[in-house]
């Protein structure tokens, strides 16, 4: 099983042309550059709808 390479959620860049950071939101995770991190700090309301696409995380199993 291969994942698809990690890109930018708002540029979508990949690893190889920008340092990406792993971002989690409302249980999903995804990826912002460096380059548009700042724009989540400051103005995350322009990034909200591509923060619910994200996917979500696999459900941790619960072994109890
Ligand atoms: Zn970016």
């Amino acid at each position: 099983m291969s994942s698809p390479s990690p890109t930018c959620l708002n540029c979508h860049r990949t690893e190889h042309q920008v340092p990406l950071l792993n971002l989690r939101f409302g249980g999903k995770e995804g990826w912002v550059c460096s380059q548009c991190l700042p724009i989540l700090i400051h103005k995350p309301q322009q990034l909200a709808d591509k923060l619910n696409l994200l996917e979500p995380l696999d459900p941790v199993p619960d072994d109890d």
